[in-house]
């Protein structure tokens, strides 16, 4: 064991005791949950060790646990909720619309409504079909593409989360090949490539060698560590891809209405074909999803234009364009329509917030790198700025700063995900002051594994 794994565990020890001294209603919880839940969560990634906090409430940029502790929220809902836990007006919005039917069933107005509005905020559509979430988005994305071009394969960066869909299921976690869960058999990632994201020579062999239909992709590596693309990285993808003929999915499921209005297309000036969008489209409530594109692909999916089913490609579903979610999407993105000079300044915070962070590393003897672009924010305890997945990933000092980092922010009132990687995806209502508060516990946990 090296110097610094022992004061790593050291201090995780140390933080563990304050935690569980903290949170002994939701370690009951806990036990109670793993009887009835499996991992005692509803989804993995939402467990920390020893035991995740419960939480009963939340409220702007708070939350609430079961045993009364208060915590600055840097989750935020998966990337959520880009104006804070439940906005006021989207959730009066809801209520009124709730008691003219939850789900109708039939086309609405509102679904013309926001299918015009995202048109005019997001850059290069002309259509879109409302989905139920990002990963539901994404399958009908690829599934879109290959009808489009008529071929098979897909491309997808190494670390890239485009949810649990099989064809894309594969290159989330190193070593970056293979079904990613049981129960996936290889032939449904058959036609699935991964190549590391920032590396073009990669690309153009994929595109070279293989009859693909469409390069997936998020304009910055989200849960692959919040990693941003080097500088014309993404123009020449765009290039790559149209040299061969296959098309450009942008995964905006967190970049979209996060890095800009229009999102990564916008920020970076770079076309899409088919643009996926997930988690803010929704406002904050469930069946968040949407694929976008130009009206020459979305008619493929026009069953006036192509009466038999086997003449278009197949998207729909029970909750499609319910009025719940429309609502509050609707009203989130027009909000925020109208309040375009906010992104301004979220940007400039949050980026001069990663370029703080980051110095405190350079202080630190190097021991972590802060990436991202704006809001979207990683902090990676390598030895090399990480460029990919593959070195965020396989580089590392030591695992256990990962979870001591997220244990002492758990004990410090800051929460953000996961304890294996750290991403925070603050929102437009989190302050200069939250955002001075985070650096100074940075910086304190620092001070305390490296003490100088
Ligand atoms: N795409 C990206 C970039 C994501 O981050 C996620 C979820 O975190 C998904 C797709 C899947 O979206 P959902 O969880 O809504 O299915």
């Amino acid at each position: 064991m090296s110097i610094l794994s022992g004061r790593i565990q050291e201090l995780i020890d140390r933080y563990a005791k304050i935690y569980m001294e903290r949170t002994g209603r939701s370690r009951e919880l806990f036990e109670r949950a793993r009887k009835v839940l499996p991992g005692g969560t509803t989804y993995q990634i939402r467990y920390f060790t020893p035991y995740p906090i419960y939480v009963t409430r939340a409220s702007g940029v708070k939350v609430w646990d079961a045993d009364g502790n208060e915590y600055v929220d840097y989750w935020m809902g998966h990337g959520t909720h880009i104006l804070g836990h439940s906005p006021d007006f989207v959730v009066k919005a809801v209520n009124e619309a709730a008691y003219g039917g939850t789900h109708l069933g039939y086309p609405n107005t509102l679904e013309v409504e926001y299918a015009e509005l995202l048109t005019k905020v997001i850059p290069n559509v002309e259509m879109v079909r409302f989905s139920n979430s990002g990963t539901e988005a994404n399958m009908y994305a690829v599934r879109l593409a290959r009808a489009y071009t008529g071929r098979r394969y897909v491309i997808k960066m190494e670390g890239g989360w485009h949810g649990g869909y099989d064809g894309l299921h594969v290159g989330v976690n190193p070593p970056f090949e293979g079904p990613e869960s049981l129960g996936l058999p290889p032939e449904h990632i058959k036609y699935t490539l991964v190549v590391p994201f920032n590396d073009l020579d990669a690309l153009e062999k994929a595109l070279r060698g293989f009859d693909v239909a469409a390069v997936i992709m998020e304009p910055v590596l989200g849960s692959g560590g919040c990693i941003e693309p080097q500088p014309g990285y993404l123009k020449s993808v765009r290039e790559l891809v149209d040299r061969y003929g296959a098309l450009l999915i942008f995964d905006e499921v967190i970049t979209g209405f996060r890095l800009a209005l229009g999102g990564g297309q916008e920020l970076f000036n770079v076309r899409a074909d088919i643009v996926t969008l997930g988690k803010i489209v929704g406002g904050g409530y469930p069946g968040a999803g949407a694929i976008a594109s130009r009206s020459e692909i979305m008619e493929l999916l026009n069953q006036v234009k192509k009466p038999s089913a086997r003449a278009r490609s197949f998207h729909g579903g029970t909750f499609t364009g319910n009025r719940i979610t429309l609502t509050a999407g609707y009203a989130l993105i027009s909000y925020l329509n109208h309040h375009r000079a906010l992104y301004e300044n979220f940007n400039n915070l949050w980026n001069w917030v990663r370029g703080e962070m980051d110095k405190a590393c350079e202080e630190y003897g190097r021991i972590c790198w802060v990436t991202g672009v704006g809001s979207m924010l990683g902090i990676h305890f390598t030895r090399n700025r990480p460029i990919n997945a593959r070195i965020a990933y396989i580089d590392r000092i030591d695992d256990g700063l990962y979870s001591l980092l997220h244990l002492y922010m758990r004990t410090r009132g800051i929460l953000y995900m996961t304890e294996h990687t750290a991403h925070l995806l603050p929102s437009m209502i989190h302050t200069g002051d939250h955002a001075r508060a985070l650096m100074e516990e940075f910086k304190n946990l620092l001070s305390e594994v490296i003490r100088k």
